[in-house]
Parts: structure tokens; C-alpha cells; sequence
């Protein structure tokens, strides 16, 4: 019976090692369930236009029926403009973000591009419009250089520098022993939130879209950090639509247009200068920010 117990064992191991390759499974079939809810409607069309007028109608949202995210969203971003949205974690800026690069459809209201609603256009043409500058960039177990042609595939090695080097990562990345050659990622040199940051930016350079999606990162940059790749956001988000994601007030002052959200609501908007004098709820968060800032310099 004890000579039985080892080969047992190995094989309740296995067991336990397949029923998780099954889950895993499921996990994934799951996550294709979700892609399948955005795919292509048979008459979709390429978006052909580069104006990149983006309209949020009336837009409803839940990941979970149960719970309303956004409740009757109304905006838009005029081609070439910036509109930044602000407001407490948890109010819905960053599912804005996921609807317009259409991760999720919406659940009542639409979005359009240029007047043609997301659902109508193929998927393919709406994200090749579109960079985002996410909060949290993925990093591929690859070279750096890898990781920023990932913007654009087919993009020149003189184009990735270029990209790099207007993103201020270049001298960072010569300045190491393989340069574009260095390996990142999980098993390589760990970039910090700003470098990849930095990464992301080249990414979305080299893509170069008529739309931009940038979501600040909510871990804290160190200041300089954060006034650095603010200035550089500034100059790519020039001449193209762009939606900022804003986690902090200090970001968005030069927007064209200030979105504030409240539990799923737009609840006041207009230019900084506007809403500070409105003495509202943004103005509220203006002011909460200040005194933030003066105790921290205190
Ligand atoms: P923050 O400033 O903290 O990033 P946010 O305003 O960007 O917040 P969202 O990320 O849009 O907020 O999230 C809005 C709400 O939706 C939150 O309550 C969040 O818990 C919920 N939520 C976000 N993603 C999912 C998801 N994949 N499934 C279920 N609920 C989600």
C-alpha cells in the first residue's frame, strides 16, 4: 500500500494541475464571451475621417446590471480639442475611456466618431484612431524597442527613436549597457511608473492618431515627474482630440474644457477659469487641493 501512496499522490497532483488548466480554460472562454459582445456588426464600416469629432449621447453604462455606472453621460470633444475629466475615485472617468476605445458598448445612449456611432464602425478602424496612455502600461517581456514599435509595427527604427527621444526616454535608454536591446518587463530591468509611462507616450507618438485617451496615473509621480510628462502631454495632445482622464486638479487646468463627475453624472463643466468662479463642486476640489498643497510645502 505505501509503495501505492507516491504514485497516488503524483496523481491527485495532476488532478488538481488539470481541473486548473480547465478553469483556466473557462477564464478564457469568459473573457472571448466579452470580446463577442463588441464585435463587428455586420454593416460596420471603416472610420475614414480624420476630424475626430467624438459625442457622448445620453450614455448608460453598468458592468454589472445591478449597478449603474453612468448614469445619462452628455459631452463632446470638437476636433483638435482637449476635454479632461475630473471628479472622486469611483465616479466613472476611467470607463469614459473604455467606452470610447470600445472595450464595452454602452447599455442605453451611444457614442460617435465624426456622427457615426461606434457600433456602426469596425472595431479595427475606431482603435487605429485612437492612442491611449493608459494608467498602468503593460509591459511585454521584450526589448524596450520591441515595446515602444508595438505603437506601430511597421514603424522605421529612425521613427522609434524619434518617438523615444520626444517622449524623453531616449538618453535614459542609451544610457544603458543594450540600450534599445535592454529586455523589460517581468523577467527584465522593472521600469518605474513614469519611465513606462515615458514607454507609452512613445507608443502613442508613433501611432500617431487623430484621437487621444490619456489616463493619468493615480500612484503618485514625484512632482517633477509629474510636470515633465504633463508638459510633454500638453505638446502631443496639440492639433488631436484628446479625453485626459485627470486623478488630480493640477493636470487639467489647460484644458479646453473641464468635464466633473459625480457618481455617474456630469455635474458641472466649462473652462477652469469658469468653474472656480462658479464656486461649485469643482471649485470645492479646487480649493481642498490648495490647502493639500500648502500643508505638503508647509
Ligand atoms: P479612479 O479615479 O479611482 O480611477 P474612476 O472615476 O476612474 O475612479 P472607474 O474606474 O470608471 O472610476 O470606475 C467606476 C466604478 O465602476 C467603480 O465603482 C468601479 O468599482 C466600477 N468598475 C470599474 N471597472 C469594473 C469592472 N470591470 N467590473 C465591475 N465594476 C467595475
Amino acid at each position: 500500500l505505501l509503495q501505492l501512496a507516491a504514485p497516488l499522490n503524483y496523481l491527485g497532483m495532476m488532478y488538481r494541475e488539470i481541473k486548473q488548466a480547465f478553469t483556466n480554460m473557462e477564464r478564457l472562454f469568459g473573457l472571448l464571451d466579452e470580446k463577442l459582445d463588441v464585435q463587428d456588426s455586420p454593416g460596420a464600416v471603416p472610420l475614414a475621417t480624420r476630424r475626430a469629432h467624438v459625442r457622448f449621447n445620453d450614455v448608460h453604462f453598468a458592468y454589472d446590471p445591478r449597478r449603474e455606472i453612468l448614469k445619462g453621460v452628455d459631452f463632446e470633444i470638437r476636433p483638435g480639442q482637449t476635454v479632461a475629466v475630473v471628479g472622486h475615485s469611483g465616479s466613472g472617468k476611467s470607463t469614459l475611456a473604455r467606452l470610447l476605445y470600445r472595450f464595452y458598448d454602452p447599455d442605453g445612449g451611444g457614442i460617435s466618431i465624426d456622427g457615426h456611432d461606434l457600433r456602426d464602425l469596425t472595431q479595427g478602424s475606431v482603435r487605429a484612431a485612437i492612442a491611449t496612455v493608459p494608467q498602468d502600461t503593460v509591459l511585454f517581456n521584450d526589448t524596450i524597442y520591441y515595446n515602444i514599435l508595438y505603437g506601430r509595427p511597421d514603424a522605421t527604427r529612425e521613427e522609434v527613436e524619434a518617438a523615444a527621444q520626444a517622449a524623453h526616454i531616449h538618453s535614459y535608454i542609451m544610457a544603458m549597457p543594450d540600450r534599445y536591446e535592454t529586455e523589460v518587463g517581468e523577467r527584465g530591468l522593472k521600469l518605474s511608473g513614469g519611465e513606462k509611462q515615458r514607454v507609452a507616450i512613445a507608443r502613442a507618438l508613433l501611432k500617431n492618431p487623430a484621437i487621444m485617451i490619456f489616463d493619468e496615473a493615480t500612484s503618485a509621480l514625484d512632482s517633477r515627474s509629474e510636470k515633465a510628462i504633463q508638459a510633454e502631454l500638453e505638446r502631443i495632445a496639440e492639433g488631436r482630440t484628446t479625453l485626459v482622464i485627470a486623478h488630480r486638479l493640477s493636470t487639467v487646468m489647460n484644458a479646453d474644457r473641464i468635464l466633473v463627475m459625480d457618481a455617474g453624472r456630469i455635474v458641472e463643466q466649462g473652462t477652469h477659469e469658469d468653474l472656480v468662479a462658479s464656486l461649485g463642486h469643482y471649485a470645492q476640489l479646487w480649493q481642498l487641493q490648495l490647502q493639500a498643497a500648502d500643508e505638503a510645502a508647509a
